[in-house]
């Protein structure tokens, strides 16, 4: 191997096995080449803020960017494993009616190097190693296809995070485009697909984006899993007397006749803004049955990290428009 090559192997177990991302602390690299890199390349995208634990062990990350935006990535540990959900965007185009990261809007898309950061800076914050990541945090991976995709790669790389593919989960909102072309990279990694409701009616009152009728984006979903052999995931919020109904219940069964998916339902995390309740433990089991009598293959989400506000759906981009109005308002009031 020559010299050069050596450094960048040297370089790359810094990052990412020991996580070390400033030159100066890589102590056998040669010192002009450490100067050289402190001087000359930007390794750091994201400064680490705050941290918000909750009482589940779960853990809230707040991180700034270079130019000053905010995003969240989180933490979950549960037994022997310990996801990191990471976000894609600074905020979301998508708009559910039930999700805390749309309200603001979009700011911008990451970039793969923000992407990669954000797992491993948390991993250098956390005891045990990053066994799973899910890109589950606020914005839409496939609406930032190239980063999302660049980032996956170097995740899973052996020279790079090393993480086993099928321990990695994007969930999208449901792009059928960008869902095939996933399926050409071959990167074998798990699908989760944005369901939440059996008909396009009301999918579109959930989600006012979502422009697709559901035949299509299934119909790209179940390609996705025959060529990649990967079994999809259906995700589904309950939103009780809204989408948890019986006739909601017989759409989904027709649906999803003779096709090898899991229904994953996502009991209604609390979201000021949103004009929804959660379901009450008894409507979860109520739900879970109906839809196990009906023939699907269902698991319900136990809820991680509610008490820091780090559930499904609770994450929130901090924009640069809405930190310059909270400014203002703080220095109206005092
Ligand atoms: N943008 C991606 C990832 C979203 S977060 C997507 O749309 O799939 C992961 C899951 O949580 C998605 O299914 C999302 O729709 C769901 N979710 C959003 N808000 C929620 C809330 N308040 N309660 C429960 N689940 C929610």
């Amino acid at each position: 191997m020559s010299g050069r090559a050596f450094h960048g192997r040297q370089l790359l177990q810094w990052i990412f096995q020991r996580g070390v991302c400033d030159p100066e602390q890589m102590t056998d690299l040669p010192k002009a080449l450490r100067t050289r890199l402190a001087s000359h390349r930007r390794f750091s995208h994201l400064d680490w803020k705050h941290t918000h634990a909750s009482d589940d062990g779960t853990r809230k990350f707040l991180f700034e960017l270079n130019d000053g935006q905010l995003i969240e990535t989180v933490s979950i540990p549960e037994g022997d494993r310990h996801t990191v959900c990471f976000s894609t965007q600074v905020g979301c185009a998508m708009a559910c009616r039930f999700c805390a990261s749309g309200l603001t809007g979009l700011a911008r898309n990451l970039s793969s190097g923000e992407i990669v950061e954000q797992v491993l800076n948390v991993q250098r914050q956390s005891e045990s190693r990053v066994t799973h990541l899910v890109a589950m945090g606020i914005g839409e991976p496939l609406a930032n296809y190239d980063a999302l995709v660049q980032a996956v790669r170097t995740l899973i790389s052996p020279d790079g995070f090393g993480l086993g593919a099928r321990r990695v989960t994007v969930s999208t909102v449901g792009l059928a485009g960008p869902i095939r072309r996933l399926a050409d990279e071959k990167l074998s990694i798990n699908l989760a697909l944005s369901l939440h409701a059996p008909n396009d009616e009301l999918r579109r009152e959930l989600i006012p984006t979502a422009r697709q009728p559901v035949a299509e984006i299934l119909g790209a979903v179940r390609d996705y899993q025959n060529r990649t052999g990967r079994e999809a995931t259906l995700e589904y919020v309950q939103l009780p007397e809204v989408n948890d109904r019986p006739e909601h219940v017989r759409e989904l069964s027709g649906l999803l006749r003779r096709w090898r998916c899991t229904v994953n339902v996502i009991p209604f995390n609390p979201v000021d803004e949103a004009p929804f309740r959660s379901p009450t433990p008894s409507e979860i089991i109520r739900f879970h049955r109906s839809l196990l009598a009906a023939g699907i293959k269902v698991k319900v989400r136990r809820r991680r990290g509610d008490s820091a506000a780090a559930a499904c759906g609770q994450l929130r981009a901090v924009t640069m428009k809405t930190r310059k109005a909270t400014a203002r308002a703080t220095e109206k009031s005092s």
